[in-house]
């Protein structure tokens, strides 16, 4: 454990991109994220040419090269998402961790490793680290508490000891091992044999500490204060800082900017301040507000069941169409079809599809019609997949949908009514 700072000398605001200051205005305080919708961590892209923002509910918005790896949103969550972290190899995947220990993997390539959920903790989670394999991560918590998973070596902890402040945030090196965690009162604790390069720890604080950030080389870290100050160490280039200014909601997190050239701050209502870098967009603008909330879809009673195909393969759809859909795909098959198909799909995969089939604009995913998108595609939370009520079946020949359309409905599943979708069934025609 560490106490000691070195003096550094806060320098001017000039060099802020004037961008930054710009960002801090909100022009649509309502389109805001806040509440227990509040902005909670912001991941660089893998090319360092933009930003994630990662809200308290698992909403995932991004700017610039970053780019869409799934939501949480609609999923129950027990506890807020409180950090997250790119996978690093696996292009835009990245973990989310929640207070109680809950770690998310979203993103195709990126791996589940465990987490802490369901078991007691001492202290509520923090931040994650990720192993630079991209094959483990560290949890850390309030208490200085370290949680290894994977294949990320334990690099100490500080579990057990009595800390004046709560650890809010933890970095480490190209080393994974060499680990510092700040606590909110500004002290820096370098755990193991991780160089220390100074803390603000005993100094008068303006505002609690919220974010650090580790120099690319290893050499030095960046604090960042709730109020947007900002404190460099070692050699980590000052960006310059938000100190003095007033800014609309707390500074929670940071990231780096271009590999290191500058960083990004994110307030607690989705705003971004650029300091040193581009400035992207935030999640106050009108271009790209936060999504609109829906009610979970969730499968009816009897949850999710998997329906064999004759000629292998399954279609996932809720319990209560199982046997009806089963008795089809027999049907068919004595007539001379061998069908599948797909059923049942998540909320996140509809927002996929939908940036996928319409677009990654905000009105391309929640506004536009299905009709807009090609092919067709419902607004998430409006489709009768995210039930489980909808198979998208697929069938070698014409003569297959035709006779899916004249002897479904016997099954109790109906085209589509606009008849867009010859492969499209459900309980409704919807
Ligand atoms: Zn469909």
């Amino acid at each position: 454990m560490h106490s000691s700072f070195h003096r550094r000398t806060r320098r001017t605001l000039a060099t802020i991109a004037f961008a930054a200051l710009l960002a801090g205005i909100p022009a649509l305080p309502s389109s805001a994220l806040g509440g227990n919708d509040a902005g909670r961590a912001i991941v660089d892209a893998p090319d360092g040419n933009g930003y994630a923002i990662i809200s308290a509910t698992g909403g995932q918005y991004n700017y610039g090269s970053s780019r869409f790896s799934g939501s949480l949103a609609g999923t129950h969550l027990n506890a807020p998402i409180v950090a997250a972290v790119a996978i690093p190899g696996a292009g835009d995947a990245k973990w989310y961790v929640a207070a109680d220990g809950g770690v998310f993997t979203e993103g195709s390539g990126g791996q589940f490793f465990g987490s802490m959920a369901g078991r007691p903790l001492n202290a509520p989670m923090t931040a994650i680290l990720a192993s630079p394999t991209g094959k483990g991560y560290l949890l850390v918590a309030a208490d200085g508490g370290t949680f290894a998973f994977g294949d990320y070596p334990f690099p100490g902890s500080l579990g057990g000891l009595r800390l004046n402040a709560p650890v809010v945030d933890a970095a480490r090196d190209s080393d994974p091992r060499h680990v510092w965690l700040v606590a909110s009162d500004g002290g820096v604790f370098a755990l193991g044999t991780t160089p220390f390069f100074g803390s603000m720890g005993g100094r008068p604080l303006n505002a609690p500490m919220t974010a650090i950030l580790a120099s690319p080389t290893g050499k030095g870290y960046l604090l960042a204060a709730r109020d947007g100050g900002t404190f460099a160490f070692g050699d980590f280039p000052f960006p310059g800082s938000l100190a003095g200014l007033r800014l609309n909601a707390p500074v929670v997190d940071a990231a780096l900017a271009g590999h290191g050239t500058g960083v990004w701050l994110l307030g607690e209502d989705g705003g971004i301040f650029a300091l040193s870098a581009p400035f992207y967009g935030n999640a106050l603008s009108e271009a790209n507000p936060p999504h609109p909330t829906y009610p979970a879809p969730v499968p009816g009673n009897g949850g999710l069941v998997n329906v064999s195909c004759p000629a292998g393969g399954a279609i996932t759809v809720a319990a209560q169409i199982a046997a009806n859909l089963k008795d089809l795909l027999t049907a068919a098959k004595t007539a001379g079809y061998s069908l599948c198909g797909s059923g049942w799909r998540s909320a996140q995969r509809q927002i996929e599809l939908r940036k996928q089939n319409c677009g990654s604009s905000y009105e391309a995913i929640w506004v536009w019609p299905s009709s807009r998108c090609n092919p067709a595609t419902a607004i998430p939370g409006t489709s009768m997949h995210e039930k489980g009520l909808a198979v998208d079946f697929t069938s070698a020949t014409t003569a297959g949908f035709n006779w899916l359309k004249a002897n479904a409905p016997g099954f109790g599943l109906y085209l589509l009514i606009s008849g867009t979708e010859p492969w499209h069934f459900s309980t409704n025609g919807r």
